[in-house]
């Protein structure tokens, strides 16, 4: 190899890092807000070693929560969701990190929490499917048009910090 000088090297690290990076769109429902579980659920991500790159407290209208939820038009369920996002400000977020999309619905346990396993933010935090208390963002697609829909580029950040060298090696 050449004889690049430390810094070097650890520039290019930093920079395979960020390629490797990703960004998923993670929303806590109203429910989630009005039962106090804010700090707890930002905690769970916050812990696992996920970085908090944008967050906001919104009280989405009805036409964005059906443009949110358009893939569930045609459920029964459509309607009552709809209103059910846009009844009191709901928390978005987006948090980065290696594999933060697919590990985040992870984090968040199933769709259903009687079958969320015990352990996940749903599995211990919620009981029924229509109060499920938070969103993530299911694969790379949704997670950019979902970001997109949610939050403006301004509101976006993109720094690095002190514990990513410990988190990642
Ligand atoms: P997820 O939120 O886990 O990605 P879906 O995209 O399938 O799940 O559904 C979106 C949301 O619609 C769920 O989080 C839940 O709030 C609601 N939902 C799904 N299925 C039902 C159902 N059978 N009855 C009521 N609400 C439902």
């Amino acid at each position: 190899a050449l004889a690049l000088p430390a810094a070097a090297y650890m520039l290019q690290e930093q920079e395979a890092r960020a390629a490797e990076m990703e960004r998923t769109f993670i929303a806590i429902k109203p429910d989630g807000v009005q039962r106090g579980l804010i700090a707890e659920i930002i905690s769970r991500f916050e812990r696992k070693g996920f970085k908090l790159v944008a967050i906001k407290i919104v009280v989405p209208s009805k036409g964005f929560a059906q443009k949110h939820y358009y893939d569930l038009k045609e459920r029964p369920f459509f309607n009552g969701l709809c209103n059910f996002l846009s009844s009191g400000p709901a928390v978005a977020m987006v948090w980065e990190g290696e594999g933060v999309i697919k590990y985040g619905r992870k984090l968040i346990g199933a769709t259903d929490p009687q079958k969320s396993e015990p352990g996940t933010i749903r599995g211990d935090l919620a009981v029924v499917v229509g109060r499920n208390i938070i969103h993530g963002s299911d694969g790379p697609e949704t997670a950019k048009d979902e970001i997109n829909l949610w939050l403006k580029p301004e509101e976006l950040t993109s720094y690095s910090n002190n514990a990513e060298k410990w988190i990642y090696g």
